[in-house]
């Protein structure tokens, strides 16, 4: 894999989550996320398994293979790019941060639409 988010930035991630009060969803580990995102596989909307970080950081990195830079390309070199060290490198500190941002936005409202957010 090509993309991997740096400790800066999944902290910058984690951060939104927490400003927009979802933290309790967020998986506390890592064998818990894979557990929860293969619970939540079947299900055509969000449940309790939803885990924002996991989305939040999911997201990013999708969109950075889908529309940005030599995404495709980037996923296969051996080297591991952070898609958000990339954005700044490309843009600036402050789109990173607008992006970040945006996304948890969106997240927060589809988690306020199903009541996950209390
Ligand atoms: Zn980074």
């Amino acid at each position: 894999m090509g993309l991997k988010m740096c400790k800066k930035h999944r902290s910058l991630c984690a951060e939104a989550i927490q400003k927009r009060g979802l933290s309790h969803l967020v998986s506390k580990s890592q064998s818990e996320a894979v557990k929860r995102i293969t619970a939540d596989m079947n299900s055509k909307v969000p449940t309790r398994n939803y885990d924002p970080m996991l989305s939040l950081v999911m997201t990013i990195h999708k969109d950075t293979v889908n529309f940005s830079f030599e995404g495709n390309k980037l996923v296969k070199d051996k080297k591991n790019y952070c898609p958000l060290c990339l954005v700044e490198q490309k843009n600036s500190v402050e789109d990173c941060q607008i992006r970040i941002d945006s996304l948890a936005d969106e997240i927060y409202q589809m988690c306020e639409k199903y009541s996950l957010q209390g």
